[in-house]
């Protein structure tokens, strides 16, 4: 109860929710009463969690944000979602996105703009803009996102809560609408490391509905926090930290720099060493990266006909139907990255486009893995800013895809990263938060949480 007030009272400033719950006074009381019965409830019992709305619920729509998925109700949950329910969380709603995750502010939703808490006239980060202002504006506990190209620890950043992308595999993909599939992955939100690795858990772990899904075993993330110790002085004694060059190179706002360098000291003070390393290839991960996510997008959208998925709009001929409905679903967002994605893999334009990009990715993946081998983790910023106007870059897509240059290379390589607030910037009525990235080796998110943990 005290939460839908608290909606009642934020939601009409935030839009963060495309959809609440109706069922949830009812999911609580559910819960209630199997405590009341001495039952064994889950993990998650009376945990209030927000839902991306490109992931699929059964009891609410699911609209990936997108006009042509308008009223779309999906018949079966996401397997993240399945085991949230399964440990006894409560779903609150679905929250606002970029249309099918493209974009960085969340102004690419069909339906509405979500405002940043810390400032109402600036952005969330993208695309899982919406999850990040409710945690961050407390209308939920933690939530689920997506991230392609950095749409969960880019808005966590501009929003000032925790955000993960775990290692790519780590999570089951089932049930989240494809956008780049050799990319995506579900990511969590959280206001603090230890609630975001608790989601984690429970939602990690090979699943038979997605072959990608790896069979590593999941380490109890859980319970790990419990067992640090943080009363000792140097709970971080002896581990490598690489501080990555190029994202502190031109470009990248004074205001974030020295957030990153206190972090960086606060680091050294917890026992770590830190010393710069350099990625070679670094700055080629944002042509790669989008060559590459527009490419599988427009692979991934075709689904959307009018006849198999989504809206449809009549026509006499099937050609002009499935182009009418794809004209009237699809923002000019999703049209402009299906073009470059069809360009990008046209017969004439394959080698030169696509066929590089995966080179690029390649060499970005060894040198991540390079610079892994010489330290447990790498730190960086998560974006050159702190959170923009609204409005301010909605014009200007180039403008905005270079802001993604700090988060995509992690998805190329497939890594796991942390975001946590590490400071603020001047702006806003109070300041606006900034956020520190920590990359570790695949399917190592323990050893993020734990620093991550400690740092906080
Ligand atoms: N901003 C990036 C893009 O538009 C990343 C999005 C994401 O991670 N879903 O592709």
């Amino acid at each position: 109860e005290s939460y839908l007030s608290r909606l009642s009272l934020t939601e009409p400033h935030l839009h963060s929710f495309l959809h609440i719950s109706d069922s949830l006074l009812r999911d609580a009381q559910l819960i209630d009463r199997k405590i009341e019965k001495g039952e064994d409830v889950g993990l998650l019992a009376g945990v209030l969690v927000g839902v991306k709305d490109n992931i699929c619920t059964a009891d609410m729509p699911s609209t990936g944000g997108s006009r042509i998925l308008e009223n779309y109700k999906a018949p079966f949950d996401a397997t993240a979602v399945r085991r949230v329910k399964e440990k006894d969380g409560i779903l609150i709603g679905k929250t606002n996105l970029d249309e099918f995750g493209m974009g960085s502010t969340t102004e690419a939703s069909s339906f509405q703009v979500t405002a940043n808490p810390w400032d109402l006239s600036r952005v969330p980060g993208g695309s899982s803009g919406g999850s990040a202002a409710a945690v961050s504006a407390r209308q939920c506990m933690v939530s689920l996102g997506s991230d392609t190209g950095g749409s969960v620890r880019q808005p966590a950043s501009f929003c000032g809560v925790v955000g993960l992308k775990p290692t790519y595999g780590r999570v089951s993909r089932f049930g989240l609408m494809a956008y780049a599939s050799s990319l995506d992955v579900i990511g969590c939100f959280g206001t603090s490391v230890a609630d975001t690795g608790i989601l984690l858990h429970v939602i990690s772990g090979h699943d038979r509905f997605d072959a990608t899904s790896s069979n590593r075993e999941v380490p109890d993330f859980s319970s790990q926090f419990a067992s640090i110790n943080l009363v000792e002085s140097k709970p971080l004694k002896g581990l490598k930290v690489g501080l990555i060059r190029e994202t502190l190179e031109d470009g990248v706002d004074n205001g974030v720099k020295s957030a990153i360098s206190g972090a960086a000291t606060h680091l050294e003070e917890l026992g770590c060493t830190v010393t710069e390393v350099s990625l070679p290839s670094f700055s080629l991960g944002l042509p790669a990266y989008y060559i590459l996510a527009s490419s599988e997008s427009s692979s991934n959208l075709s689904r959307y006909d009018g006849v198999r998925y989504g809206n449809q709009v009549f026509a006499e001929e099937l050609n002009a139907l499935y182009s009418d409905s794809r004209a009237k679903g699809f923002g000019p967002e999703v049209q402009m990255r299906i073009l470059m994605g069809t360009y990008a893999l046209s017969a004439g334009y394959y080698d030169a486009y696509y066929k590089r990009a995966q080179k690029v990715r390649t060499l970005i993946r060894k040198s991540f893995k390079d610079a892994l081998d010489d330290n447990d983790i790498l730190i960086s910023p998560v974006a050159p800013s702190a959170a923009y106007k609204i409005g301010e870059k909605k014009n200007d897509p180039l403008a905005m895809y270079a802001g993604d240059i700090m988060t995509v290379n992690v998805n190329l390589a497939g890594l796991p990263a942390l975001v946590l607030p590490c400071g603020f910037v001047e702006g806003g009525p109070v300041g606006l938060p900034v956020g520190l990235q920590l990359i570790g080796s695949a399917f190592d998110e323990a050893k993020l949480l734990k620093v991550g943990h400690i740092f906080e």
